[in-house]
């Protein structure tokens, strides 16, 4: 329930100066105690300044309002001191692709001129969405197309979030008036951060964005329907638990170290064998909260019987579901998709091991929906329509 409006008092008025064009903090990204806090900074009286961040967060996270004039519950001069020191912006939509599948997938423009990623993915009765945590990667997994793109710059707690947000934009998805924000049946009810990026070399804007997302007056997402998918930044999965409490999935791919090596090379930091025992004490872990691990299947790489008897064998006593991914060939790749006969095979010993082992159905291959692809494509047609000029 939305607080009722205070009166607004003189010192709300005069404290500080309107700043200068230009230099509005963008709310979007603040947690709950920084909203407080730029309110303050802002003029707000610190004792109303709880009610007045609870009021505006639901305003911007619970109704995806963007315009302080439309905060009808906020005093008119109140919305003005709101206007002249803040704004509420999400990252603008340079490209929008919906494949014939129903995959939508956006090419977002953010601070700086960069571009990241995410991708919609409609399922039966829910629908994910994979965002970015980085613009490009400082990792380089050899199947992974953003692992051609050097690392650009971390994600700001606000243009993490703020992927969901256009995302819930684009599929109008902000409750009615009237209509529960928990209600299951939405179409944006999962999150993966497997798009552009390594979370856990970003780790706070990513936890600070997932609290955001899982705020009980906002977006209102379970932790249980977040998924952070790390390559296996040993040191910081024991925080995720602690600090995030999201599940987790871990790009897993090969097993033995040699192909790991060369697949995933921070597997040369952290092995498989340390990766495994941070897996094993992940808090959380559970036959409700299993870990995902994510398998590529790359043509006579590493799609062996034998491949798949070593996994069962190396993730054994872990409660853990094992995703196999066809791979998404995109120009230039190294490797090819592994047949689908060769992928049953695979997931059959798996499964027999007694994990489940779905195997990911292709999705949006009409609109390069493999990671980094869609950026890539924009800037070579924008390359050579300069060189063109
Ligand atoms: S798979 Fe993830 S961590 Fe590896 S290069 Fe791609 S974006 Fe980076």
């Amino acid at each position: 329930m939305t607080a009722p409006a205070v009166p607004i008092t003189q010192d709300m008025l005069t404290l500080p100066r309107k700043p200068v064009e230009g230099s509005r903090t963008n709310l979007i990204g603040l947690t709950r105690d920084g909203l407080r806090d730029a309110l303050i900074a802002a003029g707000t009286p610190e004792r109303q300044a709880k009610m007045r961040a609870g009021q505006v967060w639901q305003w911007i996270y619970q109704k995806g309002v963007r315009d302080f004039e439309a905060m009808t519950n906020l005093a008119k001069p109140y919305r003005a001191l709101l206007a002249d020191h803040f704004e509420v912006s999400v990252p603008e939509v340079v490209r929008r692709e919906v494949s014939s599948d129903g995959t939508r997938k956006y090419l977002l423009r953010i601070a700086g001129g960069h571009e990241v990623e995410a991708v919609y993915i409609p399922e039966e009765g829910r629908g994910t969405l994979c965002i970015s945590s980085q613009v490009g990667c400082t990792l380089t997994c050899s199947f992974c197309h953003t692992g051609t793109q050097r690392l650009v710059r971390n994600l700001t707690p606000g243009e993490i979030v703020g992927q969901i947000m256009v995302a819930r934009d684009d599929l109008g998805e902000w409750p009615a008036p009237g209509r529960n924000p928990k209600d299951e049946t939405r179409l944006l009810s999962n999150i993966v951060l497997m798009g552009m990026g390594e979370p856990l070399y970003n780790f706070e804007a990513v936890r600070d964005a997932m609290k955001i997302a899982m705020d009980p007056e906002g977006i209102s997402l379970s932790r249980r329907r977040i998924t952070l998918s790390t390559s296996g930044v040993v040191p910081e999965i024991a925080r995720t638990a602690a600090e995030i409490g999201c599940l987790l999935a871990v790009s897993f791919h090969a097993t033995t170290d040699e192909v790991r090596d060369r697949l995933v090379p921070i597997n040369k930091r952290w092995n498989i064998a340390t990766l495994l025992d941070a897996l094993r004490t992940y808090p959380k872990v559970s036959n409700s909260e299993r870990i995902t691990f994510e398998y590529v299947m790359l043509k006579d790489v590493n799609d062996s019987d034998e491949d798949a008897r070593r996994l069962v064998k190396l993730i054994e006593g872990i409660p853990a579901k094992i995703n196999l991914i066809p791979f998404n060939e995109w120009p230039g790749a190294p490797y090819e998709r592994s047949s689908n006969n060769r992928i049953r095979a695979f997931a059959d010993i798996v499964h027999k091991a007694g994990y489940a082992s779905p195997i990911r159905t292709p999705r949006g291959e009409d609109i390069m929906a493999a990671c980094g692809q869609l950026k890539s494509e924009t800037e070579r047609v924008r390359k050579s329509k300069r060189a063109a000029v």
